[in-house]
C-alpha cells in the first residue's frame, strides 16, 4: 500500500490508525502535536514516540506531498506560492502581511468548475478537488516559514483556487482541523471560507454549530446582470442566496461579508450600488469592494478610482457597512489562479523560480 497522507486525517482517525497498530491513545496525541502544533515534516523527528514506531509511521504516512514550484514576492512581503502536487497537478497559496495579521490564502481545488468570466481559475476549468490534507498543507507550509522568523499565521481565508464548498467535506476536515485546540489551534472566527453561492452547502455550514466566517462572491445586484459573471447564478438565484445568509446569521450571530468585483462599466454604476444596498439593507452584513485584477484572456476592465470611490459611497449614504480591498500583489499577480496560467504561458520559467529577496520581518511591532 502506497503511504497516505496523515494531513487527511481527523484527531479521531489518526486515534483509530495508532490503535490499530496496538498503540494507546496518548501516542495518537502525540504524533497529532509533532504535525499540528510542532509543524513536524518528518517522523523521525519525533523524538518522544519509540524509533521502531517512528519508522512504522515514516513507511504508511507521508506529512506533505506539496513541492514549492515558483515562490514570488513583492515589496510589500505578500507571498506567493505555486505548489506541485505529485499527480501533476498544481494550486496557488498567498501569505499576505499587515500590520499585526499574518493572512494565509488558500486553495481547495485545481482549476474551479464554476467558470465565472472575470476569474483566470474559472477559465482553466477543473481539475480536481484537493484532499482535506492538501489543504490545511498549505497553511502549515507558511507557518513553518513564519515560524522561523518568530511569527505564526494570524488568519486563514479559503478565496484561493476553487469553490470551497463544491469540496465541502474535504474543506470542513481541513479548517476543522487547523481549528483544533489540541494542534495548531487557530480560532474559527480567524478563519473566513468564500463562495461563490452553492446554496445547499451554505444551509450546511450555518449548521455546523463553529463561529467561521462566511464570506459570499455576489458580484451583481440582479440575477439577468450575474449570469453574465457567474455561470452557476442559474442554479441558485440570489433570493436564495440572501436567505441562505439570513440563515447562517441566524445560526451563528456572525456578520456576512459580500464580495463585489467592480468590472469597470460593467456593475459599477451608483443604480448598481443602489440596487445592492436595498437588497442588504437592514442584514448583519459588510460589502467587500474588489477592483478587478486584470489577468491576459480576461474580457474585463479595472473601474476607474473615481468610480469606486461613488460606489463605496453610495452604499455608505444608504447605510451599508462598505470597504475597498486593497489590490495587493497586483505586482505578483496574486490575483486568484493567475501565477498558475503565467507560469503555464511561460513554462520555461520552471523549476523552482525564486524571487523573494527582502526579509519582511521588519513590522515585528503591533504583531500579536
Ligand atoms: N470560489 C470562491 C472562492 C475563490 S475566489 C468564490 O468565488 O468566492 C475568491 C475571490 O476572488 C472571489 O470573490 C472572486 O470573485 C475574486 N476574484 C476572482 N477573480 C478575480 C479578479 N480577476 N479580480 C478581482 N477579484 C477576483
Ligand atoms: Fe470559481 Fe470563485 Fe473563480 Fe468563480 S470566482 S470561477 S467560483 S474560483
Amino acid at each position: 500500500m502506497s503511504p497516505r497522507l496523515i494531513l487527511d486525517f481527523s484527531f479521531d482517525e489518526v486515534v483509530q490508525e495508532l490503535r490499530e497498530l496496538g498503540q494507546p491513545n496518548y501516542r495518537a496525541r502525540q504524533v497529532w502535536e509533532w504535525i499540528w502544533r510542532h509543524l513536524a515534516q518528518d517522523f523521525f523527528a519525533m523524538t518522544n514516540l519509540p524509533l521502531p514506531l517512528r519508522e512504522e509511521l515514516g513507511q504508511r504516512f507521508l506529512i506533505s506531498t506539496l513541492e514549492v514550484l515558483v515562490r514570488e514576492c513583492d515589496e510589500e512581503g505578500t507571498e506567493k506560492v505555486l505548489f506541485a502536487l505529485p499527480d501533476g497537478a498544481s494550486v496557488e497559496a498567498v501569505l499576505i502581511r499587515e500590520e499585526g495579521r499574518r493572512t494565509v490564502c488558500i486553495s481547495t481545488q485545481v482549476g474551479c468548475p464554476v467558470g465565472c468570466t472575470f476569474c483566470a481559475t474559472g477559465q482553466m476549468g477543473f481539475v480536481r478537488n484537493l484532499s482535506a490534507g492538501e489543504i490545511a498543507a498549505q497553511v502549515l507550509h507558511f507557518a513553518r516559514a513564519l515560524r522561523d522568523v518568530g511569527e505564526h499565521v494570524t488568519h486563514v481565508v479559503v478565496m484561493g483556487m476553487g469553490e470551497p464548498f463544491l469540496n465541502y467535506e474535504d474543506t470542513l476536515k481541513a479548517l476543522l482541523n487547523l481549528n483544533d485546540p489540541r494542534g495548531f489551534n487557530l480560532g474559527a472566527r480567524r478563519i473566513t471560507v468564500s463562495t461563490i453561492g452553492v446554496v445547499p452547502a451554505m444551509l450546511r455550514f450555518a449548521q455546523e454549530g463553529r463561529q467561521f466566517n462566511l464570506a459570499v462572491s455576489l458580484h451583481a445586484p440582479d440575477d439577468r446582470l450575474r449570469k453574465k459573471l457567474v455561470p452557476l447564478a442559474d442554479r441558485w438565484p440570489i433570493k436564495q442566496i440572501i436567505s441562505a445568509v439570513d440563515a447562517y446569521i441566524l445560526a451563528t450571530g456572525r456578520r456576512v461579508t459580500f464580495e463585489y468585483v467592480l468590472l469597470g462599466g460593467v456593475n459599477d454604476q451608483l443604480r448598481h450600488a443602489r440596487a445592492l444596498a436595498s437588497l442588504l439593507r437592514g442584514r448583519l452584513v459588510h460589502v467587500n469592494l474588489i477592483p478587478f485584477n486584470p489577468a491576459p484572456g480576461l474580457p474585463f476592465q479595472p473601474p476607474d478610482a473615481g468610480q469606486v470611490e461613488l460606489f463605496r459611497q453610495e452604499l455608505l449614504a444608504h447605510g451599508i457597512d462598505v470597504t475597498v480591498r486593497r489590490s495587493r500583489g497586483v505586482k505578483i499577480q496574486a490575483g486568484c489562479g493567475q501565477l498558475r496560467s503565467r507560469v503555464f504561458q511561460a513554462r520555461n520559467a520552471l523549476p523552482g523560480l525564486e524571487v523573494c529577496e527582502k526579509n519582511h520581518s521588519q513590522d515585528k511591532q503591533g504583531f500579536p
